[in-house]
């Protein structure tokens, strides 16, 4: 019998592969166990990402480090900060820091697509997601993702990133043209981690989506017929249980230390 489309996102996949008793929390079990309130880091990348979304719907004289200012201060979460002061610092801190980045790029060169929702299907898998960026150069299109992390990136990251394969794959698919350039700018610093990939290696990239798509099928599958006993869901407790949304509901993930701070992932003078 031929096996229904797994449908899922890029972070779907990624959170199966990772923990997949924190998988079966977040898609499986209804009603949905609570989640963690959301922290700091989580509010500066939304507010970042929203702004940097709405810049390009400006008019082309509000461009400017005023205009985002008045972006930011509108668009800003103020959500999981230690009290107003640091939620306060953090937005002026974030505001310069997109400023810097946006005097990088060229501000009337209009992208082809800002969160622009992508999809790709295989033989196994329908996967969905949403592009922060597609750049048009040439004759080709680029990705952009951003990232608001204050960990610098790895320099590996463009390349071993499935979701940005999968942009790639999908962006060309979808506008129907060539698409190889991948590149991932983080805010804070600047820096850009760029990949190149060709037709082979973004192949290979979908194989490993269409090989986590079908352990995570199975695993659906076995859900369906015995439930939250079903032995697929196994934890995988790691030092990233500190930071997990659904740490309170897994005694296994507790063992790993005391739980971090909402504001925890920004800079260490920060942590307490
Ligand atoms: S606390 Fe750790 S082991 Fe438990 S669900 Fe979260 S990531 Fe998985």
């Amino acid at each position: 019998m031929p096996q229904r489309l797994y449908l899922a996102s890029p972070s779907r996949l990624y959170a199966f592969q990772s923990c997949p008793r924190a998988y079966r929390f977040g898609y499986l079990d209804r009603p949905r166990p609570q989640a963690r309130p959301q922290r700091a880091h989580t509010s500066v990348g939304l507010s970042v990402h929203n702004v940097l979304r709405d810049f390009w719907d400006l008019p082309a004289d509000k461009r400017t480090p005023q205009g985002v200012r008045e972006a930011l201060r509108a668009a800003w979460i103020p959500v999981g900060f230690r009290d107003d002061g640091q939620s306060a610092r953090w937005r002026q801190k974030v505001t310069e820091e997109v400023i810097d980045y946006l005097r990088g790029i060229d501000r009337d060169a209009e992208p082809r697509g800002i969160e622009r929702t992508v999809s790709l299907r295989t033989d196994v898998l329908g996967l969905t997601g949403r592009v922060d960026r597609i750049d048009e150069r040439g004759e080709e299109l680029v990705i952009v993702d951003y990232k608001t992390s204050r960990r610098p990136l790895h320099p590996d990251s463009a390349r071993t990133s499935l979701a940005l394969a999968f942009y790639a794959a999908a962006a060309s698919r979808l506008l129907r043209r060539p698409c190889f350039e991948v590149e991932l700018h983080h805010i804070p610093s600047g820096e850009v981690i760029r990949h190149r990939h060709t037709a082979e290696s973004l192949d290979r990239k979908l194989a490993e989506a269409d090989s986590i798509a079908r352990d995570a099928r199975r695993a659906d599958q076995r859900y369906a017929d015995l439930g939250p006993d079903a032995p697929d869901f196994a934890p995988t407790p790691s030092a990233l249980c500190r930071w997990c949304d659904y740490r309170a509901h897994c005694p296994e993930g507790q063992r790993e230390g005391p739980e971090q701070s909402d504001w925890a992932a920004l800079e260490p003078d920060e942590r307490s």
